[in-house]
């Protein structure tokens, strides 16, 4: 192993507590936008291709049928995008990891990737762009592979013949208030929080769950940050690898040509599986 040997006893305490935070009963994934960036779709505020960081003054989609229609050109745009991206490889590593976690999840994105790859236990606070939703009425019509195939968002409202949106929050319509509420509840109950690529000024961190004391698990792209009260610790990936070959008694499969999430997941996935 690389490093002094303070480095590697330091490594070997850091690597001990990721497992007994991870072994912790309660516990809740949250994901974010990293991963919808890792996959090919730009963030809402993204400077060049961001819907929400353009003129919003023009873009009113419940105030006229031409704002309506620009977003929904938007949305389009962005959800042949996700079908083209062929899901996501980092949400894969956590649909993995989570059957070893046994954790529910909560999802920041709106992409859809976390439920195509088969997340269990899965809370969309924000919505997905391939359900539909009708802002008049409150009418959801879930996310379905018939829609996603035919983008169906020029579709009206079964129930009263609004015109339906995607299902994501938008220009302050909430229309998923009651999954970001199970999710805070989730959140509020958990020991441990593991964040893997969060956007900590969206909810659920925005709000008063973002003061919480619980022990966090940040998966970064280069290592896992443990926080416990006031003192974070970064655990590098090369150390997580390290030990995790020394465990194994020969080499993992090789992760340098995966994605950094991806990459920090597959190792994150090995810690309840080899001791140290
Ligand atoms: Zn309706």
């Amino acid at each position: 192993m690389a490093g002094s040997p303070s480095t590697i006893k330091e490594s070997l305490i850091l690597y001990r507590r990721l497992r007994e935070l991870l072994s912790a009963r309660k516990k809740v994934i949250i994901s974010g936008y990293a991963l919808s960036n890792e996959a090919g779709a730009p963030h809402f505020y993204d400077m060049q291709k961001g819907v929400w960081s353009r003129n919003e003054s023009a873009l009113r989609p419940f105030d006229s049928e031409m704002g309506r229609v620009q977003v929904l050109n938007w949305f389009q745009w962005r959800a042949r995008l996700i079908t083209r991206c062929k899901g996501s490889p980092s949400y894969r590593a956590l649909k993995g990891c989570q059957a070893s976690l046994k954790a529910p999840h909560v999802s920041q994105c709106v992409d859809g990737l976390a439920k195509e790859a088969g997340i269990c236990e899965l809370h969309e606070i924000y919505g997905n762009v391939f359900a539909l939703r009708c802002f008049q009425c409150h009418e959801l019509i879930p996310a379905e592979k018939p829609m996603r195939e035919a983008l169906g968002y020029s579709q009206c409202c079964p129930a009263c013949r609004y015109p339906l949106l995607p299902n994501v929050d938008m220009f302050g319509c909430k229309g998923n208030a009651e999954v970001l509420a199970s999710a805070r509840q989730l959140i509020k109950e958990a020991d441990v929080v593991i964040k893997v690529g969060t956007d900590d000024d969206l909810e659920p961190f925005s709000d008063a769950a973002r003061q919480s004391r619980q022990a966090r698990v940040t998966v970064q792209a280069g290592g896992v940050l443990l926080t416990l009260g006031e003192t974070s610790e970064l655990l590098e990936s090369n150390a997580i690898r390290e030990i995790q070959k020394h465990a194994a008694g020969s080499d993992c499969a090789a992760v340098d040509s995966m994605l950094p999430y991806e990459r920090m997941l597959s190792l994150l996935g090995g810690v309840l599986e080899f001791s140290s």
